[in-house]
């Protein structure tokens, strides 16, 4: 196969670091106040790749102040000057569009065909397209201000393209940020912030603090901040709500999920398979819209299930860097040692194990593909979000029994739907609680359309023009008689 791609560049950079991060705040590089660190390594071999700085009360609060220094004159920018700053954005992670894709491959564990085909190139659109958005604020968004100060919290699942979903929209229009990264994968985000110095953007536009989930408590209950938005687990999100009631903060949670992939007897049954693959292998599973629920008709079952292991045999575990591999490493050995134990539950519960016959690499933090057949609706498995490269089956007869399985979850981000009966497929569409229905097809993204969730997914949207509300409000200024100036 092709040589794995070269990890020089993203080497010399963590070198340049000089063995440990350092926070962005209002356009500087400081060190977190408290001195404290903690380490990041690169989850396919265990190697600690740099200490991280752990940011504290005062650094948030020395975030945050700067933010709010910045926002007034950025926010009176025309939308247009600001589009320049996030063309300038976009195109500088195209230019280092390489060095981006190693360093999360490197420091998430993704394998790099994904971060240099999808993640990274992703992200360079959603700058480019609320960059063509900036530009159009003063006529179509007229009578919307900016918000404020964003506190923005993000998980370590696709991190670059997180953060791109976080501050692309914010700082369209008008606003300031203070993010996080998850603590697993900050290297993207401070590399994001020097092409924020490289683009020339304006100090206290963006910060970006580091550091674990006490810094991100730190965020949420500032005073000087207008609105949280976070991306990351329902029980995390639970507490930011619970955190933010009562204070006027606005509000907007990305997060968890339980996605219905659901087969019907008459689909192509090849392409369904493929599907399942972008579905649940896709990032180690490790997202938040993972079809990881397969329903399958009764009928074809048995035919599905075989194809499906046969196609499991093929897939290459391994090495992030290796072009060649299909599925990388697992983000942390906590996330690795949860998979484990949901999937033995599942076994315990009666469940069919499904894993391929090739063995893992010796070392680092890898999982097989898997499927569980003869899963019950009420088991473990069936319930929980295993956030890994686990696909869960369970049979049905009839197209109402499907809906019932397909909602019968406290979740409600996406659903996929398979059938060559288009009228099918447009009838399930409407009754599936969730964002997003994909037909014949999964994981389809579009920076113009709105993704979010229905009841414990979330609620608010990213993308679209609902994301750009969630980082406006409208304002109506009434004259009761004509004015002249004096
Ligand atoms: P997590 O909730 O553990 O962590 C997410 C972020 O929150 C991290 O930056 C973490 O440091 C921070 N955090 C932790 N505790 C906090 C607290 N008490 N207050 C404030 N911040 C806190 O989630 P994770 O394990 O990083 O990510 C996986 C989860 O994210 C999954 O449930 C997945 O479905 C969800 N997710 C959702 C979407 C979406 O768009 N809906 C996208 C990606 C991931």
């Amino acid at each position: 196969g092709p040589a794995p791609e070269s990890d020089k560049e993203a080497r010399a950079w963590i070198a340049a670091l000089g063995g440990e991060t350092k926070l962005f705040i209002g356009g500087q590089w400081r060190k977190a106040k408290s001195g404290e660190s903690f380490e990041t390594a690169s989850p396919a071999t265990g190697e600690v790749l740099v200490k991280i700085a752990q940011a504290g009360p005062a650094d948030v609060d020395a975030a945050v102040k700067a933010a709010a220094k910045a926002q007034p004159g950025w926010a009176a920018l025309s939308g247009h000057q600001r589009a320049r700053y996030l063309y300038a954005l976009a195109r500088l992670i195209q230019r280092h569009s390489r060095l981006f894709a190693v360093l999360e491959a490197l420091d998430n564990g993704k394998p790099i065909r994904e971060t240099r085909d999808i993640d990274i190139p992703l992200v360079a659109r959603h700058f480019y397209h609320h960059a063509g958005w900036a530009q159009l604020i003063d006529t179509e968004l007229a009578g919307r201000e900016a918000l404020g100060v964003c506190g923005q919290i993000i998980p370590w699942n696709f991190p670059l393209l997180m953060l791109s979903w976080k501050i692309a929209p914010a700082i369209a229009l008008g606003n300031t940020v203070v993010l996080k990264p998850a603590e697993y994968t900050s290297l993207t985000a401070l590399l994001f912030a020097e092409m924020c110095q490289k683009a020339g953007l304006p100090e206290g536009v963006v910060n970006i603090v580091t550091g674990d989930g006490a810094t991100g408590e730190q965020i949420v209950n500032h005073p000087g901040i207008a609105k949280i938005a976070f991306t990351g687990s329902t029980d995390v999100g639970r507490k930011i709500r619970e955190a933010t009631a009562g204070t006027g903060k606005s509000l907007t949670l990305e997060l968890g999920g339980k996605s219905p992939f659901i087969v019907f007897d008459d689909a192509d049954l090849d392409a369904a398979v493929e599907g399942v693959v972008d579905a649940i292998w896709f990032n180690q599973g490790q997202v938040c819209c993972a079809g990881s629920r397969l329903l399958v008709q009764e009928s074809i079952h048995n035919r599905f299930v075989s194809k499906l292991t046969a196609r499991m045999e093929t897939l290459r575990v391994g090495d992030p860097l290796d072009k060649a591999i299909d599925i990388g490493a697992i983000v942390h050995p906590v996330q690795l040692a949860r998979i484990r134990e949901l999937v033995d539950a599942g076994v315990k519960e009666g469940a069919e194990l499904h894993q391929p016959k090739a063995g893992l690499p010796a070392k680092g933090c890898f999982y097989p593909p898997t499927l569980l057949t003869n899963v019950h609706p009420a088991s473990t498995v069936s319930r929980v979000e295993i956030f890994g490269p686990v696909l869960v089956a369970t049979t049905f007869r009839t197209p109402a029994e499907a809906v019932e399985l397909a909602n019968n979850t406290e979740y409600g981000l996406a659903a996929s739907v398979w059938s060559e009966t288009l009228s099918l497929a447009l009838d399930i569409a409407p009754k599936l609680k969730c964002g997003v229905v994909w037909v014949n097809g999964t994981n389809m993204f579009d920076a113009g359309v709105g993704f979010g969730g229905y009841k414990e997914s979330g609620f608010g949207r990213e993308g679209g023009r609902e994301g750009l509300a969630a980082y406006s409000k409208p304002k109506w200024i009434a004259k009761a008689k004509p004015i002249t100036d004096k």
